[in-house]
């Protein structure tokens, strides 16, 4: 086995270690490389189990953390995924593997643009990157099965509530952003909402408007 191959294989273990455990989840995270989306100087640690610098002064982040959020998710093949924070777009192809159609949004229009080219060139085709501030979620895309915020705010965002379906999930980090944050599942019920704490993690914080590129 060459070099690569071997450090693909150390990554899925990682993931099965620190609790990835649903079968869909690790097919995905094995189909979708982090090396694309890992460029420059920290490529060669794609394979490693943290989180790393991408551009605009934003981070990927650790792979298991993705395993976790998309597992906790629950993703069924018909549902449609809202995201907020594309990043450098890893999750988002993840998500895509799992749902019908994903709607990602980031405020950096430098990051939509390059996730698109990286989004095209592995065939991701029902993948939709949007720049926006997505903490008012997508109105016209509206009511998600599913949507998962990729950075920090103090209570998960009303708009965001309002636009999950019925029985819809979403995963969402809680907390001050130079902190140590709550990851959080919320359940849309018939009345209400239900709330459940899963760990703690650590995320870029979701700011307001577009960024100054
Ligand atoms: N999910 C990404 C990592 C996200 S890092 C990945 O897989 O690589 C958090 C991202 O959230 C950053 O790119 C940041 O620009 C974005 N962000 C912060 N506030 C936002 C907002 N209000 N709307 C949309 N994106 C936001």
């Amino acid at each position: 086995m060459d070099a690569l191959a071997t450090r693909k294989m150390q990554f899925l273990y990682a993931l099965r270690s620190k609790g990835v455990t649903d079968t869909r989840v690790l097919t995905a995270m094995e189909q979708i490389d982090r090396g694309h989306f890992v460029t420059g100087l920290f490529a060669d640690r794609a394979y490693e189990d943290m989180p790393l610098p991408i551009g605009c002064g934003q981070t990927i982040s650790q792979p298991s953390v993705v395993g976790l959020m998309s597992q906790a998710l629950d993703i069924q093949p018909r549902d449609t995924v809202l995201e907020v924070g594309t990043g450098s777009g890893y999750q988002a192809a993840i998500l895509s593997k799992l749902a019908r159609r994903v709607y990602t949004v980031d405020r950096h229009r430098q990051l939509v643009r390059e996730a698109r080219t990286i989004f095209t060139d592995m065939d991701l085709t029902n993948i939709t990157a949007i720049t926006g501030d997505g903490s008012h979620g997508l109105p016209d895309q509206a009511p998600f099965d599913r949507i998962i915020v990729t950075a920090a705010s103090e209570d998960p965002p009303g708009p965001l509530l309002a636009q999950l379906k019925i029985g819809g999930i979403m995963v969402v980090p809680v907390g001050q952003s130079d902190a140590v944050q709550s990851l959080i599942k919320v359940t849309r019920l018939e009345v209400g909402f239900d709330y459940h704490e899963l760990r703690a993690v650590r995320f870029v914080p979701l700011l307001e408007g577009l960024a100054k590129e």
